[in-house]
C-alpha cells in the first residue's frame, strides 16, 4: 500500500487531501470519480491511511506507526472497505457498516470507510447510506469510488467533496511503468501509448507482451479498409468483435496508427513515430491517404472510443466504425 507521496500522476488531488489531513480539515465523505483504472483506488487507500496514521507528516501517513502498519496489511480495525457482492452494494452491507460506526474506533480516533463502484448500491442501500451522510458520526470519514458518478444519487454526490480524476499522462504513463513493472523506459513506451492514460491497463498491456501481433492484425485491416466497400468492412470488423477492453485495445492502436500517418506525411521523420517497427507499411499507407482524410478518420475513432466508454456495444461500434472507414458506394 503505497503512501500520497509516492502515486505517480494526480498531484494537485493528492496536495488537497495531504492539507486536509495536516490542517485536519476533513470533509465527512468525498467522492472519487473518474474513469477506471486511472488511480481511485490507490489514492484512496493512501489517503485512508494518512487518516488513520498517528503521526501524519506534512498530511501523508508515517508508514511505521501500528496504524500504518496495519492499514498496509489489510487489517486495521477502524477501516472497512465496502465492494458490489457480486453486482450490487446491498442495504445489508450499507448497515453493517453504519453500526460499526455507530460504536467509537476501535483502536484510533476515526473511521474510515471505503466504497467501492458506489454506483451500484441498490435504491434503498442509497438512501440508507444517505442518513449516515445526514448526520454524521464522530469521526467517520467515508471515500466513495465510482467511474459512473452519474449514476448515483444526487443527494449523496451533493453531500459529498467532488473530487474528478483525470487521465494520466503519457509521461506520468511512463514512469509509472518504469517504477511498478520495473521496464526500462524505452518498453515502457508502447504500452503506455495504448493504455489510453490509464496506469491499471498500462500494466496489463505490458505483462501481456503480444503487442506486435496484435498492433499487425489492427494496421492490416487499417490498411485493407482503404478499399473495402461496406460488405468487405464488415467482414473485416468481425476478426476484432470481442470483449469491450479488446474494442478499446483496437481503437487505441488505430488512434496510433493514424497518428503515425499524420506524422509521417507532415514531418517524415522517423524518430517521431510511435510504431517505428512498421516503418515500410506506415510509408506505403501514407501515400494512401490525404492529410484531411487523415485527421477525419481520427476524429472517428475519437468517436467511436467515446461511445464504446459510454457503454455502447463493442461489436456495433466496431461495425459502425469499420464502415465509416471504408470506401463509399457508388
Ligand atoms: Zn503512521
Amino acid at each position: 500500500m503505497k503512501l500520497l507521496g509516492e502515486i505517480i500522476g494526480h498531484q494537485d488531488i493528492i496536495s488537497l487531501l495531504r492539507k486536509a489531513v495536516d490542517t485536519g480539515r476533513v470533509a465527512h465523505a468525498y467522492l472519487f470519480a473518474g474513469p477506471a483504472g486511472v488511480g481511485k483506488g490507490t489514492v484512496a487507500r493512501a489517503f485512508a491511511r494518512a487518516l488513520l496514521c498517528r503521526q501524519p507528516r506534512q498530511g501523508d501517513a508515517c508508514g511505521q506507526c501500528r496504524d500504518c502498519r496495519q492499514a498496509a496489511q489489510g487489517n486495521h480495525p477502524d477501516l472497512i472497505f465496502v465492494q458490489p457482492t457480486p453486482n450490487t452494494i446491498k442495504i445489508d452491507q450499507v448497515r453493517e457498516i453504519q453500526q460499526r460506526f455507530a460504536l467509537t474506533p476501535y483502536q484510533g480516533f476515526r473511521q474510515v470507510g471505503v466504497i467501492e463502484q458506489a454506483e451500484t448500491m441498490t435504491a434503498e442501500a442509497a438512501n440508507c447510506f444517505l442518513k449516515t451522510l445526514e448526520e454524521p458520526q464522530g469521526e467517520s470519514v467515508f471515500i466513495l469510488l465510482s467511474d459512473q458518478p452519474y449514476l448515483l444519487l444526487p443527494t449523496v454526490v451533493s453531500r459529498c467533496q467532488q473530487i474528478f480524476f483525470h487521465f494520466l499522462s503519457f509521461g506520468e504513463v511512463v514512469e509509472g511503468l518504469v517504477a511498478l513493472a520495473g521496464l526500462e523506459r524505452a518498453k515502457a513506451e508502447l504500452p503506455a501509448a495504448l493504455s489510453g492514460g490509464s496506469l491499471g491497463r498500462a500494466v496489463k498491456l505490458a505483462a501481456q507482451g503480444n503487442l506486435t501481433g496484435q498492433r499487425k492484425k489492427a494496421f492490416t485491416a487499417a490498411a485493407a479498409l482503404t478499399e473495402a466497400f461496406s460488405g468487405e468492412a464488415l467482414r473485416l470488423a468481425q476478426n476484432f468483435a470481442g470483449e469491450r477492453e479488446e474494442v478499446h485495445l483496437l481503437f487505441e492502436t488505430l488512434l496510433l496508427w493514424y497518428r503515425d500517418l499524420l506524422v509521417w506525411r507532415v514531418s517524415g521523420d522517423e524518430k517521431l513515430l510511435v510504431n517505428r517497427d512498421f516503418l515500410p507499411l506506415i510509408r506505403q499507407e501514407a501515400k494512401n491517404c490525404t492529410t484531411s482524410r487523415i485527421i477525419d478518420i481520427i476524429y472517428k475513432v475519437e468517436q467511436a472510443k467515446n461511445r464504446l466508454r459510454a457503454n455502447a456495444n463493442p461489436r456495433l461500434t466496431v461495425e459502425v466504425l469499420f464502415v465509416q472507414l471504408g470506401r463509399k458506394e457508388g
